[in-house]
């Protein structure tokens, strides 16, 4: 039956699920998003498993004109000093369709709103007031309209506001002590590494990810340091005195401008406490980016509602179980990735480096450790 639903939010959980409602459903819905306009700034890269392009191309991600994407083939391992450790073969999870995909966050974010923009997307809508009348939810925003619905989707970020409408339980996320800077290079200079592949460079409480974000081989490098406190006036600060006091040839590729900011995750996996409020993306849970999932499980999830929705089996505890599962998986992981990465004991780091090195030829490893996550 013709449902009425809102999504609140335009990030990439918000417009994929309307993607998918509006290609393959007769739904009525509309994306309610904060902001004025959709954040399209340039260059800010973003890795996109198998799981996630599977998702996409049901949605004719291969649109795309090529030369904004690329296909690495392997992850490769380096020390600070920029030295290899070993690389993991990421084509091995790839078929003729479905690619371990790289791109700018801004070339998502076009493709994702070309068939919404004009007709499903309204901007500056701020949620005032909730309440539930009769078996639907009204909801009321600031600038006095309104929207009666069936359901409400929450893809409004990791500081999901929605969840203060509908949850008397807190879920707020944490600080993880933590900082990102990013910065776009034009080419990989004068960095031992390859710009056809994705490099991990694992330095002291600090690591560095660089990949190229389309043909012309530009990279996006992001840096993750620990820190006590994010004060983004003092990122060139801390990048000297933790990652430039490893290895001062670095220097190069923090002299373009830098983008940071501070990295939470969400404590816990709390359910729904309204039958017609589901949360997506990171509203549904924050993860660190050290397993480049955020994204993807965003889709995922979005993913997961569509495909109930389509069954007319959109109930809480089943999206719930099924979303939450997916979400152990990955936390597990990319947890315990923020942990290996950033030995500062010498003796840990080379345990890690000779486990690194054995593990990534071990298929049944590689089948444990990722298959689940990538669904192969
Ligand atoms: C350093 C770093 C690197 C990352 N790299 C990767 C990567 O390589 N691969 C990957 O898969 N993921 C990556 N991620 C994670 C990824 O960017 C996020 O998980 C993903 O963007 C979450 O999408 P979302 O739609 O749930 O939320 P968001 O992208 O946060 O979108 C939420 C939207 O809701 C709007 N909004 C907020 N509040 C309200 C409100 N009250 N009312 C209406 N609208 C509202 C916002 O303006 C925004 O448009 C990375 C994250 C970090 C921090």
């Amino acid at each position: 039956m013709k449902k009425k639903l809102a999504i609140i939010g335009a990030g990439i959980a918000g417009l994929t699920l309307a993607n998918f409602l509006k290609k393959f459903t007769d739904h009525e819905f509309m994306i309610y998003e904060r902001e004025e306009s959709l954040s399209l700034e340039e260059g800010y890269g973003i890795q996109l498993a198998t799981n996630s392009i599977k998702i996409l191309n049901e949605i004719d991600f291969k649109k795309i004109n090529n030369e904004k994407l690329f296909n690495p083939k392997t992850l490769d391992f380096y020390n600070i000093q920029n030295e290899k450790i070993c690389d993991l073969d990421l084509s091995k999870f790839n078929n003729e369709e479905t690619k371990y995909t790289t791109l700018q966050r801004s070339t998502l974010i076009e493709f994702l709103k070309e068939d919404i923009y004009t007709q499903h997307l309204r901007f500056g809508k701020k949620i005032k007031e909730v309440s539930e009348l009769k078996d639907k939810i009204l909801i009321k925003f600031d600038d006095n309209t309104n929207d009666l619905v069936d359901f409400v989707f929450a893809a409004d970020g990791i500081f999901s506001n929605t969840r203060s409408f509908f949850e008397k339980k807190k879920n707020e996320p944490i600080f993880k002590k933590a900082i990102a800077a990013r910065v776009i290079l034009k080419s990989k200079s004068e960095l031992n590494i390859s710009d056809e592949n994705i490099s991990l460079m694992l330095g002291s409480k600090s690591h560095l990810v660089l990949y190229p974000i389309n043909k012309k081989k530009e990279l996006n490098l992001v840096c993750i340091m620990r820190c006590k406190k994010f004060d983004p006036d003092n990122t060139k600060q801390l990048i000297t005195n933790l990652v430039l006091k490893q290895n001062p040839k670095l220097k190069i590729i923090f002299d373009n401008e830098i983008k940071s900011w501070p990295l939470y995750f969400t404590p816990k996996i709390l359910p729904s406490s309204n039958k017609k409020v589901f949360y997506i993306g990171d509203a549904f849970n924050g993860f660190l980016p050290t397993l480049a999932q955020g994204a993807g499980q965003s889709i995922e999830s979005a993913y997961e509602i569509f495909n109930l929705l389509k069954e007319n089996k959109l109930v809480s505890d089943t999206y719930f179980e099924l979303r939450s599962k997916r979400a152990k998986i990955v936390r597990k992981r990319s947890n315990f990735n923020f942990f290996a990465f950033h030995f500062s004991n010498s003796l840990m780091q080379k345990i890690r480096n000779f486990f690194l090195k054995f593990l990534t030829r071990r298929k049944s490893f590689i089948k444990a450790y990722l298959n689940p996550v990538y669904k192969n």
